[in-house]
């Protein structure tokens, strides 16, 4: 067993399989002198709606601006509640207080950290304007269990879906589940750009038209602003690379769901999967693996050790939103959110990219085993 350092995440050796694509979808944009927004963009979008199964996708420029839009576009406003989860990015609950309104956290399920159905019941108020679901680590919420709640409250859903492209639920793509569908494209994500980009995704013409309107600071025709909106565009550089690696995000989405089925014999066959939780995946679910985590009361620990042995791990994320420092004014108080405060407490993602090798994954799987022996 070699003893190289394996990295979190590797984005050189994803781009050197596809440079030879990417390269001349790139300069043919610089070339054209055609730069934000314009055909690339179009084209992108197109492809990008016909993938989740929408009629309208939305490209800006990122996944925080698309949460700011999807809430803009649905009138939310100073006062108005959203239900959410504190177990995100914290661009999920600041995209609501930047409109004045109140991020309202229910807590989440121990055994898939996503947001759980009855706890965003009991939540509700007559305040609630919105429900924003995260699709965390790129595993779907229970789209039926959070489209009832809609209904019976007469509420949209804003689907955070930023580590989730490509991720299904009983036959619903992330994107599709909702009123809004909110994407990240940050290099990092499992579809990523070269910079920062994002989109949204919408089923309804009109909503659609107001996003498009509110991402050119409310303007339809130039210079004519009908309301205040964002700048807030795709680029087209970014657009022709999302293009060309659209093509391959469902081959990435099953090489990433095979090595975490590689894992799990490995942890299985060094009789460790009942000293750390692996993920679990819900029936009628494509987990695409945005990220690969496991659990464990001793995850400091753990976390020390592995990067003292060059193995790359990240904590997904460390302080719940409703601990976070600037939201002290909300009122969160430790307690409050139990499961939320205990998974940022024992997470750890494990390096997790289509390239990672099975000699990489023994790597890492040994270390842990050593750290537990
Ligand atoms: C990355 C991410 C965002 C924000 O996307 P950016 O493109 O970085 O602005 C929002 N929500 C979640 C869950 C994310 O992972």
């Amino acid at each position: 067993m070699s003893g190289a350092p394996v990295p979190q995440l590797d984005l050189v050796a994803q781009y050197e399989t596809i440079a030879g694509e990417i390269e001349p979808a790139v300069l043919e944009v610089l070339r054209s002198g055609r730069w934000v927004l314009g055909e690339h963009v179009q084209a992108f979008e197109a492809a990008a709606a016909r993938y989740v199964g929408v009629p309208h996708a939305i490209g800006c420029a990122s996944g925080s601006d698309a949460l700011l839009l999807a809430l803009m576009a649905l009138d939310v406003r100073p006062g108005d509640e959203v239900v959410t989860t504190a177990f995100s990015f914290f661009a999920t609950a600041s995209a609501i207080t930047r409109l004045g309104a109140r991020p309202v956290f229910a807590d989440i399920r121990a055994d898939d950290f996503l947001l759980d159905p009855d706890a965003v019941r009991a939540v509700i108020t007559p305040r609630t304007r919105a429900l924003l679901p995260v699709h965390l680590y790129g595993q779907c919420v229970d789209f039926a269990a959070f489209a009832a709640i809609a209904a019976e409250h007469r509420l949209p859903i804003v689907e955070d879906a930023a580590q989730a492209f490509g991720a299904t639920r009983d036959g619903t793509a992330a994107g599709a589940g909702g009123d809004l569908g909110c994407f990240s494209f940050y290099p990092t994500k499992n579809l990523g750009a070269a910079g920062d980009a994002g989109l949204l995704s919408a089923r309804d013409d009109r909503l659609a038209a107001r996003v498009r309107r509110l991402r050119e600071h409310g303007s339809e025709r130039r210079y004519e602003h009908v309301e205040v909106g964002l700048n807030s565009r795709l680029d087209a550089i970014q657009a022709a690379i999302l293009r060309v690696k659209l093509a391959h995000v469902d081959a990435w989405s099953d090489a990433r769901a095979a090595r975490a089925a590689t894992y799990a014999n490995l942890f299985r066959a060094a009789r460790l999967d009942g000293t750390v939780a692996l993920p679990s995946v819900r029936a009628g679910a494509r987990h695409i693996f945005h990220q690969y985590v496991i659990r464990t009361p001793r995850r400091d620990a753990l976390r020390d050790h592995l990067r003292a042995r060059q193995i790359g791990c990240e904590v997904y994320y460390p302080i719940p939103l409703h601990l976070q420092q600037c939201f002290a004014e909300l009122g969160g108080r430790p307690g409050s959110l139990p499961e939320t405060e205990r998974a940022s407490r024992e997470v750890l993602a494990l390096p997790m990219y289509p390239e990672l090798t099975q000699a990489q994954q023994e790597r890492v799987v040994d270390e842990v085993a050593s750290f537990f022996r």
